[in-house]
């Protein structure tokens, strides 16, 4: 039996990978968006956490914002024991209840991926495993403006196809991100009459449509198509209890809705309500490992699904845990661009791209004790652009 692991140092690195024909244009697009010849970024925080057991947690975070909460509460740990997840989950949401708390989720991670490597073992071993293949769905950028890019309705449908014979079992339109509805529901037509009955078809407009009356209108479409799931179509932000609820009642179409509540008081309260089908949450969004497995229980108790966000080896291990849970995101994902929601960071093979998948369209568990990924410090520290360290 190993010694307890105190806490006694936390070195923050920021590092910013550069992506080469991405690009960013507030007008047009939520996201980044193919542009030969764009110079876009991805920024990452590196988190080590140093223990006097000779043993370190550690991950690389895509989260936004989370540098100065972590820095915030981070003090806090000095001195304690590195095992004691469920005792800093709950004081860094007590000294981050002014902010989003976005910030406990790398931490947790981090620190389950120091109890890994102290009980030697993959994460979702000790989480009581459920499953280790996961089927994943083909998740795109927003549209574009390039030729063999996602410029047209019937571009996604070309796209969805090549997925489909990749293996993929689903897709997950991430469209113009404009509120141009015809053409929206444009995209879901095709898509839906190209792949229909062959895949399960999602779309997720990221919160930008203008009126309720335009997100009935597509939701209209999803209807007809018979998507999986229609994901945040309102401005007001994915967070509005009451239009959701009303969103519901006039389609058949399951909303997918979450993304932008966070930790497992908001996720029941939204259930509640009634304002959404499936439930949504991220690691790193939503208190760590340890926040998204309370979120996947409560789920459970309700008889609903938890679907992650986004592709990472934190979501690999929750939702091999889990058995209320569909898809795994394999994104974004474009026909010319590589995964900007997976930088270079890994010394090992660990990979979420396009082409990660399996022939049966599911991706696999990493081993290895902890997180079961190997990250080339070294290597990225080219890309390094701050530092803080805690001790
Ligand atoms: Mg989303």
């Amino acid at each position: 039996m190993t010694s307890t692991p105190v806490i006694r140092k936390i070195q923050l690195t920021r590092y910013r990978f550069p992506f080469d024909d991405v690009g960013h244009d507030l007008s047009f697009a939520m996201g980044p968006f193919y542009e030969p010849g764009g110079k876009g970024f991805r920024t990452v925080l590196g988190i080590r956490i140093y223990t006097d057991a000779g043993i370190t947690g550690e991950y690389m975070s895509i989260a936004p914002g989370t540098f100065e909460q972590i820095q915030s509460f981070g003090p806090f740990l000095i001195g304690k024991n590195g095992l004691e997840r469920e005792l800093i989950y709950n004081q860094a949401k007590s000294i981050l209840r002014k902010q989003d708390r976005m910030g406990i989720g790398p931490i947790d991670i981090a620190l389950w991926d120091l109890a890994g490597k102290v009980h030697e073992s993959p994460i979702y071993r000790l989480l009581g495993g459920y499953r280790d293949r996961l089927p994943a769905y083909a998740s795109t950028y927003h549209a574009d403006r390039t030729k063999g890019g996602l410029n047209s309705p019937e571009a996604y449908a070309d796209f969805a196809e090549q997925c489909l014979s990749m293996g993929y079992k689903g897709f997950k339109i991430h469209s113009w991100a404009e509120s141009n509805i015809q053409r929206e529901i444009d995209t879901v037509n095709s898509v839906g009459n190209r792949v229909g009955g062959k895949m399960a078809l999602m779309i997720d407009p990221c919160c930008v449509y203008d009126t309720f009356a335009e997100a009935l209108a597509v939701g209209r479409a999803c209807d007809e198509q018979q998507f999986f799931w229609y994901e945040d179509p309102m401005r007001d932000g994915g967070v509005s209890l009451f239009a959701h609820k009303q969103l519901r009642k006039m389609l058949s179409t399951p909303l997918l809705q979450g993304e932008h509540i966070h930790l497992v008081e908001a996720h029941v309260d939204m259930a509640i309500a009634e304002s959404t089908d499936f439930w949504r949450a991220d690691p790193e969004y939503d208190g760590g490992i340890t926040g998204v497995m309370k979120i996947a229980n409560a789920a459970e108790g309700f008889g609903m699904d938890l679907e992650l966000h986004i592709a990472g080896p934190a979501q690999r291990h929750c939702m091999a845990s889990m058995r209320n849970s569909n898809f795994y995101e394999m994104g974004l994902v474009h026909p010319k661009l590589s995964n900007i929601a997976n930088p270079p960071v890994y010394k090992c093979d660990y990979s979420d791209q396009l082409e990660s998948i399996d022939s049966d369209g599911c991706v696999g568990l990493p081993q290895g004790p902890g997180l079961g990924v190997e990250y080339d410090w070294e290597g990225v520290g080219k890309y390094q652009i701050a530092e803080f360290v805690i001790d």
